[in-house]
């Protein structure tokens, strides 16, 4: 701590704060990590599948091995009754323990020289002459910093109470949010063989198993004694949470023993904030909405971001200026990169969630979405196909004209959406940002 202060406070010690306040603190500044929980990763011990390609573009440890996970030889993904599958590539996502890796990450930033302080809760940001400078606890202890950065999930605690102006935007909507659980269960090896309802060794995503924007993936090894299972579902709109679909699966099932680890937790699926930084202030991961909209993956996002954020971070402190103006090279380098194409993907996502599963499970059968356009998003890159060609590609299995030119026009508007943030403002000024979000395609 320098003059009773920190250069920079980082709140939430989730793959994103971990990986900010290590590369900070390896950097040379003072770093304050601060996480509710008594150890970071607690409560949140699903298995993430992350880009293989993320941990050298993000530049962090790679997973070591207590927090890799087991990968499945061979995948498929089949119709909503499991009757049509088509068989998937080599998976381009590595399986990782998201509570060991968090821990391997909040071990890397403690080496790095960041206090780590758990069991303490942020409140809110502090405010002087309309610039944060210090956070709140839950206790009433103020902590003050040069920036602070809130890594806090979700919940974004601190962005949604820093000036409207700013545009760091309020609560995630029920409508942008995804309920999600993902256990790995001991099973009876015999029972499980017999059933033979998940097949041994195969990892199976079901599309759409519980109407649109909703996922199942099962993998089970039976010589190993597990199933690893993820269910995803939309939130709100009367629809069963992802904890009950999961309860529901694997009662039905009956070959289960008990959780060997797992958990489960809402996802924010909307296109990233408008801003990520403000006065003395920046946000990222899921409490910036830094995730891919079609499925809710955000780590490598958080990882990527974090990358830049510490970069731009380091060279303003550095300058000895932490306005928003200083901060703005984060901005602009993940909303003009990886945030356009998540954005893209937003308008992509809002269409499909119109679509029922037999339109999805059409999709499948007929060859429209192969292998291919799968791998691509999740990626995540825009499609490389011509909307022309698109178009070609579904009138063969789409009857419905209002169906067809809803992908055309979703199709249109998702290539408008990614040009727009390709054009995200390079320096900082209100008014130009202010027309560039309202040249935001509708
Ligand atoms: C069941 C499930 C499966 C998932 N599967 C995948 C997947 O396969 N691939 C993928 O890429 N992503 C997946 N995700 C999403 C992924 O886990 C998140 O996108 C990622 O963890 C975001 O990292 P983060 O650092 O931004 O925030 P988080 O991981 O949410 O971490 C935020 C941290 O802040 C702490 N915190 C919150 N409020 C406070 C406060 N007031 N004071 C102090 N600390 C606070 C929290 O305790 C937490 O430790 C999944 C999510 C769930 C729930």
């Amino acid at each position: 701590m320098k003059d009773g202060g920190y250069d920079v406070i980082v709140c939430g010690a989730g793959p994103g704060g971990c990986a900010l306040a290590a590369k900070l603190a390896s950097g040379g500044a003072s770093i304050l990590l601060i996480e509710k929980e008594d150890t970071p990763g607690d409560g949140r011990a699903w298995v993430v599948d992350v880009e293989r390609g993320t941990f050298d573009e993000a530049r962090v440890p790679v997973p070591g091995p207590d927090a890799m996970w087991r990968e499945a030889g061979e995948q498929v993904m089949t119709t909503s009754d499991g009757s049509f599958s088509i068989t998937m590539h080599d998976s381009p996502l590595r399986p990782v323990r998201n509570r060991e890796y968090v821990r391997q990450l909040a071990s890397w930033a403690e080496d790095s020289g960041a206090e780590v302080r758990t069991g303490l809760t942020v409140a809110s940001p502090v405010l002087e002459s309309g610039s944060v400078t210090a956070v709140e606890t839950a206790d009433g202890e103020r902590l003050c910093a040069r920036v602070v950065a809130d890594c806090t999930g979700i919940s974004g605690l601190l962005r949604r109470q820093v000036p409207a102006g700013w545009l760091m935007g309020g609560l995630v909507e029920t409508s942008d949010t995804v309920l999600a659980r993902r256990e790995v269960l001991s099973i009876d090896p015999v029972k499980a063989a017999a059933q033979n309802v998940v097949p041994d060794g195969v990892r199976v995503d079901r599309a759409s198993p519980r109407g649109s924007y909703s996922v199942e993936t099962a993998f089970m090894d039976i010589e190993d004694g597990f199933v690893d299972l993820l269910v995803g579902q939309k939130a709100g709109g009367g629809r069963p949470t992802a904890d009950e679909a999961f309860t529901s699966i694997v009662e039905g099932w009956g070959f289960t023993r008990g959780k060997l680890f797992g958990d489960g937790g809402p996802i924010p699926i909307r296109r990233p904030l408008e801003s990520l930084v403000g006065d003395g202030f920046i946000t990222l991961g899921d409490a910036a909405c830094q995730v891919i909209p079609m499925h809710g993956s955000g780590t490598a996002s958080a990882l990527i971001a974090a990358d830049i954020a510490a970069e731009v971070i380091l060279e303003t402190l550095d300058s000895g200026r932490c306005d928003r103006a200083a901060l703005w090279p984060y901005s602009h380098r993940f909303m003009s990169g990886r945030g356009a194409v998540l954005a893209y993907y937003d308008v992509l996502r809002k269409h499909a969630e119109s679509l029922e599963s037999d339109d999805v499970n059409r999709l499948l059968i007929k060859g429209i979405m192969t292998a291919d356009d799968v791998r691509e998003g999740l990626v995540p890159k825009p499609f490389e196909r011509s909307p022309l060609e698109l178009l070609r590609k579904l009138r063969r299995g789409i009857t419905s004209p209002m169906l067809l030119s809803g992908f055309a026009l979703s199709g249109a508007r998702a290539m408008k959406t990614l040009n727009h943030y390709r054009k995200y403002p390079a320096t900082f000024d209100e008014e130009t940002l202010r027309r560039w979000v309202s040249g935001i395609p509708a």
